[in-house]
């Protein structure tokens, strides 16, 4: 069962705010941390879920 307002990084338990279109994998939803990472990589898009403060 996936909770996809959790973070979908491995041991992550933070709670999802970004869904992030990977080309080469399935769409997933990750934490604001590790989609800053996960951005930096070529041709993946993030996009802030409702009601998520980015500050
Ligand atoms: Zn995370």
């Amino acid at each position: 069962m996936t909770d996809i307002r959790i973070c979908a990084e491995n041991g992550c338990k933070r709670s999802g705010a970004v869904r992030l279109h990977v080309p080469w994998a399935d769409d997933r939803v990750v934490c604001t941390a590790h989609a800053r990472v996960l951005v930096q990589q070529e041709g993946v898009v993030a996009e802030p879920l409702d009601d998520v403060d980015w500050t």
